[in-house]
C-alpha cells in the first residue's frame, strides 16, 4: 500500500479538504499513474454534496484523469513507464457478462455493475474507491486508456475521459453524421463536447442553452444554430425537425419542450442525472410520432479509446479553465451558476 495525497469530502455538508489515502501495491496487471490533471465533472459535485443516494464518505471524486505511468506490473502490455495515460469513470467490471464481452463494461450485469473510479466497490472487497482528486492511482490495465494527444494538449484531454465519452457514445449509437439534425441541450462540460463531437461527425448541430452569454460561443464551438431554450418562439421554429437531441442538463426540467422538437422516430437521449426527477413527460407527444426518450451512461473502454483517437486526429480537446485543488468548492459554486467555459480542470501540481 502507498500513502497518497488526496482531496476528500468527509461528509455532504463539509468543504473538501486535504487527506491521505492508501493506493494498493501494483499487481501483475496493474498500472500506477502520477495524476497530472483531473477534470471536474458535475457528477463530482452531485457526489461530494450528497445529492445522489448511496454516496459513501469520505469521498474522493474525479474521473477525468490524465497522467504519466510510473510503474507497471509484469503482465502489463498496454502501456509502459513514462507513457501518458488516461483513466475515466470505471476501474473494474465483471469482465464475463454479455455486456462486458461486447466491450460495453458500463452496462456490466455482474453483481456490482461496473466499479466506479470513485464511490465504487474496490476489488469486490466492499472498500470505497477513490478517484482523481489525488496525486496517484493504481488501476488494472484494461481500464487504462492510451493518450495520443500532444503533451501541451493534456489538460484539455482530461475532460474527454467523461464529458467526451458520455456524449460520443450516444451520438455514435444513434447514428450522428451527415444529413442528421442533432440538438445538444445544456452547454456545460458535457454539452460543449457534444457540440464539438457532433459537428466533427458531420451532423447539423443545434445548441440549446439557457445562457444568452453562450449564444456566440456555442457557434464558435461548432454549432450551426443556437436556440435560447427559454424563448418559446425560437423553440417553436424547430418543431418536429430533430433526429436526435442529447440532453445534458443537470437539473430537473420539462422534457416536453424537447420531445416536441423531434421528428417522427426521433430520440431524446438523457445523460444528465438531476437530483430531483423530471416532471412526467406528455405521452401524446411521444405516441404521435413514435418518438423515444432514452438514457445512456458513459461509454465502454474500446469506444473511449476510439473517441480519444478520433479527437487526437481531429485536434479536439475540451475548453478548460485551470484551477488549483484548493479552489474546488468555489469551482462547484460557479458550476451551479453555469459560470464555467466549459470545464474546470485541476492542476494536480497544486496538491504537492
Ligand atoms: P455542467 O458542466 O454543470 O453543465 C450542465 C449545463 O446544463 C449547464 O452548463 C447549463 O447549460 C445547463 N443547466 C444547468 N442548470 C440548468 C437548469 N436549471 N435549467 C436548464 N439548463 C440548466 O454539468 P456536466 O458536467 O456537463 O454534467 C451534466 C449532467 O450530466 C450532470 O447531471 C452529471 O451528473 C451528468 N453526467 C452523466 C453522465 C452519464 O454517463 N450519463 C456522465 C457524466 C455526467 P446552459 O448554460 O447552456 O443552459
Ligand atoms: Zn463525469
Ligand atoms: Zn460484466
Amino acid at each position: 500500500m502507498t500513502a497518497t495525497r488526496a482531496f476528500a469530502a468527509q461528509s455532504a455538508t463539509t468543504p473538501l479538504a486535504e487527506t491521505v489515502i492508501e493506493r494498493r501495491a501494483v499487481g501483475p496487471k496493474d498500472v500506477a499513474i502520477e495524476i497530472l490533471y483531473c477534470g471536474v465533472c458535475h457528477s463530482d459535485l452531485h457526489t461530494a454534496r450528497g445529492e445522489w443516494g448511496g454516496i459513501r464518505f469520505p469521498s474522493v471524486p474525479g474521473h477525468e484523469i490524465v497522467g504519466r505511468v510510473t510503474a507497471v506490473g509484469d503482465a502489463v502490455s498496454k502501456v509502459a513507464v513514462g507513457d501518458l495515460a488516461g483513466i475515466g469513470c470505471m476501474v473494474d467490471s465483471c469482465r464475463t457478462c454479455p455486456s462486458c464481452g461486447e466491450g460495453l463494461e458500463q452496462y456490466c450485469e455482474g453483481p456490482h455493475s461496473f466499479q466506479g473510479t470513485y464511490n465504487g466497490w474496490n476489488d469486490g472487497s466492499g472498500e470505497n474507491t477513490y478517484g482523481g482528486y489525488s496525486a496517484a492511482i493504481v488501476v488494472d490495465e484494461h481500464f487504462v486508456l492510451t493518450i495520443r494527444h500532444e503533451e501541451d494538449q493534456l489538460a484539455g484531454t482530461a475532460p474527454l475521459l467523461c464529458a467526451g465519452i458520455t456524449t460520443w457514445s450516444p451520438l455514435r449509437h444513434w447514428g450522428t453524421g451527415p444529413g442528421k439534425k442533432v440538438g445538444v441541450v445544456g452547454i456545460g462540460g458535457l454539452g460543449h463536447m457534444g457540440v464539438k463531437l457532433a459537428h466533427a461527425l458531420g451532423a447539423h448541430v443545434v445548441a440549446f442553452t439557457t445562457s444568452e452569454a453562450k449564444r456566440q460561443e456555442a457557434l464558435d464551438l461548432g454549432a450551426d444554430e443556437v436556440v435560447l431554450s427559454r424563448d418559446k418562439a425560437e423553440m417553436k421554429a424547430h418543431a418536429g425537425s430533430f433526429d436526435l437531441i442529447l440532453n445534458t442538463v443537470a437539473a430537473s426540467h420539462n422534457l416536453d419542450a424537447f420531445t416536441r422538437l423531434l421528428k417522427r422516430d426521433g430520440t431524446l437521449v438523457l445523460v444528465g442525472v438531476p437530483e430531483h426527477p423530471h416532471p412526467s413527460p406528455s405521452v401524446s407527444t411521444l405516441i404521435m410520432g413514435r418518438k423515444a426518450i432514452a438514457g445512456s451512461v458513459i461509454g465502454g473502454i474500446s469506444e473511449t479509446q476510439e473517441m480519444l483517437d478520433f479527437c487526437a486526429e481531429h485536434g479536439i480537446v475540451a475548453d478548460v479553465e485551470m484551477i488549483r485543488m484548493q479552489e474546488i468548492d468555489a469551482a462547484y459554486d460557479r458550476m451551479l451558476k453555469s459560470d464555467v467555459k466549459y470545464r474546470f480542470v485541476i492542476d494536480m501540481a497544486s496538491l504537492k
